[in-house]
């Protein structure tokens, strides 16, 4: 199981190069390497418009084939032009595959799989699975198995090595207990991962995919248990609560706080004065009010002669804070630091503005004292930075981190020198993803949990509509409208997955170019991910000084700035992101005082996809919409997988809270008994390997 692959004859170094590239060393590495789809040839269907965006398998004549080289980007488009019975006319694509064409010669039967899509007058499909009509339905059974392809490794291949493996194995070590697996009908390590490369049939590809997620699961929350077990062993500076002093500060805010502000004020109050560690997640949708609700747990801390820390995922979001706390804290003698790489500044509420210091200045007043409320990214945790006397840690958007790399974060909050002797800070995280409770019991449970689910009463709802294709040039021409009001607009593009060549970054980069054609009298800014932070500034700051009108981005703009001037948020393909995160798309715009909008163009035509997209016109809570999302597409897609830290196997079969919550029980009950792992030390063994997989962003 150990046996390095390179010590294998039969790989050649070419294919030793390319494992190692997807960080597969040893047979047991590639044994688990999973499929990340199943193709079923058994059932064909007609080509039609129904299809459309689904996986489909078609059986289809070969009319004619053609090869075209893009020279410029070195690439090769090999084309197919087939029929299905119907003679319905079907166009398959491969890219950098000529080879395809030998493959399929004119008037060979084939079957082909893959995700429908049209262009013009040809149904696409573009990279697909393929085998002869005429061949038995493959040896492996009617449902084959797709890995992950990378150029030089296909499925093929995969699927030949892992069957000659397989034919060599007789055991494999499973940490879960057999009483476990008999309980929840599981299956054993072996045995699953032969139905998940092999797969019977349907029936037993579903247990096996069961029993992986389970085995993660259990991990997960034995791994939270334990986290949650040290930081409760921990001690905390416990700071008492000044009523008075709190409740001045909040009758002075320009507005009333809502209830639940209020309440998760005083839940974090309470925690505060507690000489055991908090550790509590402040969950709230976007523009719930988180930010008041951490300067009242700040000013708390600061009154009492001690130092607060504020994490922010990106430099944008800390310079925001900086001067929202600083305006919070403008009647109080507090020094305010501002500390990312770009931004080293101190403001202190008798000097008319922000200074801007070195460095080393900085630090050094960090370390005696002199500084009390630290806003930055996450150089502040960083080993050089000592603290006089922290008794606060604040992480914002922790959604932005990612569930797994939360425990990495508190790991970090535990060790960070805050200048005192057996203790730690306490901890308050915030996100702005709305959680379900019962959810984020299940993935949250080493944290007390705050919820905002009321928003201030000042907010305009936004007015969210469905576009089809054949509307597009009539909210082009509304957009223009707006604009001509003074309005700005932002054009949101998802990654592009299924074709390799368009990446992300060409995808939105086209756009703009193309919306730039169509809004020739505006300035467009662009933004994606491989900008350098200092040029994403740089556009989002132009945006916000409306140098720009429109603002044509990828997903990155997710975690914004206020543009309170922005009213209109036009997301295309929408429907293939989820809800909580289209919600949060549409939480950059009605910022302002004037109506916003939301669009959703798609031209999916799926059920599912439309019900989704009917969600979000209806409702703008979202709470309600991540209850909805948790129903149509399981706790797995909500929360999408950098906030998991699941793999693909796991997160596709979370669809069904019972399981964690089975999974988590158990979990308990081990813990309960046996902390240390020491009756167990499979389980021990496999969470040292979990943990160590798990990497900070
Ligand atoms: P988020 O929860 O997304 O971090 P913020 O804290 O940034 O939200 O708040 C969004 C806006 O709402 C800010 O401009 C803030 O001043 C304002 N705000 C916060 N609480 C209230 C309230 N109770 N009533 C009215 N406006 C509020
Ligand atoms: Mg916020």
């Amino acid at each position: 199981m150990n046996t390095l692959l390179k010590n294998i004859p039969k790989i050649t170094p070419k294919y030793i190069k390319i494992l190692e590239k997807l960080g597969l060393f040893t047979v047991q590495d590639f044994l688990f390497y999973l499929p990340f789809r199943y193709d079923d040839f058994s059932q064909t269907v007609a080509l039609s418009d129904e299809h459309l965006n689904s996986v489909v398998t078609v059986s289809a004549v070969v009319m004619k084939t053609k090869l075209n080289r893009i020279f410029r980007r070195k690439m090769t488009i090999a084309e197919v032009y087939l029929e299905d019975e119907n003679q319905t006319p079907l166009k398959a694509v491969w890219f950098n595959q000529p080879f395809m064409l030998e493959s399929l010669p004119i008037g060979s039967e084939v079957r082909l799989s893959g995700k429908l899509s049209r262009m013009g007058k040809y149904f696409t499909l573009s990279n697909p699975a393929w085998e002869r009509a005429s061949r038995e339905k493959t040896n492996t059974g009617q449902l084959v198995p797709i890995y992950s392809e990378t150029p030089g490794l296909t499925s093929k291949w995969i699927r030949w090595q892992m069957k000659t493996f397989f034919a060599n194995i007789t055991q494999l070590e499973d940490f879960v207990p057999e009483e476990l697996r008999k309980k929840f009908h599981l299956y054993s390590l072996i045995s699953a991962l032969g139905q998940i490369h092999f797969p019977e049939n349907q029936e037993k590809l579903l247990i096996a995919q069961k029993t992986f997620a389970f085995r993660e699961m259990f991990l997960m929350q034995i791994k939270t248990l334990r986290v949650k077990n040290t930081w409760e062993a921990q001690s905390a500076t416990n700071l008492l609560l000044d009523e008075k002093l709190i409740n001045k500060f909040i009758e002075n805010l320009p507005f009333k706080l809502t209830g639940a502000q209020h309440k998760s004020s005083f839940e974090i109050l309470r925690d505060l004065e507690k000489t055991s560690p908090m550790n509590r997640l402040l969950n709230g949708d976007v523009g719930a009010g988180k930010t008041v609700v951490a300067a009242i747990s700040t000013l708390s801390v600061l009154s009492q002669k001690h130092q607060v820390a504020i994490l922010a995922p990106t430099e944008v979001l800390a310079l925001q804070h900086f001067e929202s706390f600083c305006k919070l804290f403008s009647a109080y003698d507090f020094k305010i630091a501002l500390l990312t790489s770009s931004y080293k500044l101190i403001f202190q509420s008798w000097e008319p503005k922000a200074q801007k210091i070195t460095r080393d200045q900085m630090l050094g007043q960090i370390e005696n004292g002199e500084i009390n409320l630290v806003i930055g990214t996450h150089a502040i945790i960083q080993k050089d930075v000592n603290f006089k006397n922290l008794a606060l840690v604040i992480i914002d958007e922790q959604h932005r981190f990612g569930v797994a790399q939360r425990s990495e974060l508190q790991k970090e909050t535990m060790q960070l020198k805050d200048g005192k002797k057996k203790t730690i800070p306490h901890l308050l995280t915030m996100t702005a993803t709305p959680i379900p409770r019962t959810l984020a019991i299940a993935f949250f449970g080493s944290l007390d949990l705050s919820i905002l689910d009321e928003m201030p009463k000042n907010r305009k709802p936004i007015i969210t509509r469905i576009v089809l294709p054949a509307q597009r040039d009539q909210i082009y021409a509304f957009m223009r409208k707006e604009i001509d009001a003074g309005r700005q607009v932002f054009v949101i593009l998802p990654l592009v997955e299924e074709s390799k060549v368009l990446t992300e970054v060409k995808a939105v980069t086209e756009e703009h170019k193309k919306l730039s054609e169509i809004f020739p009298e505006y300035h467009l800014g662009l933004l994606h991910g491989r900008l350098k932070s200092k040029e994403k500034e740089t556009v989002m700051q132009d945006f916000k000084d409306k140098k720009s009108q429109i603002l044509v981005s990828t997903s990155v703009v997710e975690v914004g700035i206020d543009i309170p001037n922005a009213t209109i948020m036009l997301i295309e393909n929408s429907d293939r992101f989820g809800l909580s995160q289209l919600h949060q798309f549409r939480g950059r715009v009605g910022r302002g005082e004037h109506q916003s909008y939301c669009f959703l163009f798609t031209d999916s035509a799926t059920k599912t996809a439309l019900e989704r997209m009917r969600a979000m016109e209806k409702s703008n809570d979202g709470f309600e919409l991540s209850e909805i999302d948790l129903k149509l597409r399981g706790p797995g897609q909500l929360l999408g997988k950098s906030q998991s830290g699941f793999s693909d196997i796991a997160m596709e079969n979370l669809n069904n809270l019972k399981l964690i919550k089975l999974a988590r029980a158990e979990a308990q009950n081990i813990f309960k008994t046996d902390s240390k792992l020491k009756k167990h030390p499979l389980i021990a063994k496999a969470l040292e390997k979990f943990a160590k997989d798990v990497h900070l962003e």
